[in-house]
C-alpha cells in the first residue's frame, strides 16, 4: 500500500493533506469502506512531522455468537519522518533501527504513509470481536445464539451452576 507524498515543495508553514484509500487498496479485507487519512505536514529542522488521522469502516464478526459487527474506526496519529543524506533503500520508506523500531525516512522528496497507515489499521483489528461484553455465545452442543434464546443445553449449564 503506497500512499506518497511529495514534500520537496512543501510550503514553509506546512501542507493540509487529505487522501481517500480506496477500499481494495490496503488489501485488507476487514476494511469495508474508503478510509480517510487527512494530516498536516510540515518541515522541522531535518524532519517532517506528520499529524492526523485515518477513519473508515470494518466488518468484523463476534468471536463468540459469530455475528457480523460492523465497527466505526477514527484514530490520530502522529509521525516523524527523518531526512538521511546519503541513505537509500530501494522500495523502503521505513527500516528497522538497532533498538527495532521503526524509523520513517523521507526518499527522493517523498514520504510515504502506506506501510504506516497499514501497519496501524492491523493493529487495530481485534483478535477476538466481540459483539458487546456479555455476548453469551453459542451452545456448543445445538448452536443456539445463547443472546435470542435458551436452549436444553444452557438450561441445565445454568442450573449445575447455582
Ligand atoms: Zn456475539
Ligand atoms: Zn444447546
Amino acid at each position: 500500500m503506497d500512499v506518497r507524498i511529495n514534500v520537496g515543495s512543501l510550503p514553509q508553514n506546512g501542507s493540509k493533506v487529505e487522501i481517500r484509500l480506496k477500499k481494495g487498496d490496503s488489501s485488507i479485507r476487514e476494511i469495508i469502506s474508503d478510509a480517510l487519512v487527512s494530516f498536516d505536514v510540515y518541515k522541522s529542522g531535518n524532519s517532517y512531522d506528520v499529524e492526523g488521522f485515518i477513519e473508515y469502516d470494518l466488518s468484523l464478526i463476534c468471536s463468540r455468537c459469530l455475528k457480523e459487527i460492523t465497527q466505526h474506526e477514527k484514530r490520530n496519529f502522529r509521525l516523524e519522518f527523518k531526512e538521511e543524506p546519503g541513505y537509500t533503500v530501494d522500495d523502503k520508506s521505513a527500516r528497522e533501527t538497532d533498538e527495532a523500531e521503526v524509523e520513517y525516512i523521507v526518499e527522493n522528496n517523498c514520504i510515504n504513509l502506506g506501510p504506516f497507515l497499514r501497519d496501524e489499521i492491523l493493529l487495530y483489528i481485534p483478535l477476538k470481536p466481540l459483539c458487546s461484553e456479555e455476548c453469551m455465545g453459542l451452545c456448543s452442543i445445538c448452536g443456539a445464539n445463547l443472546n435470542n434464546t435458551t436452549c436444553e443445553h444452557s438450561k441445565t449449564k445454568q442450573e449445575s451452576l447455582t
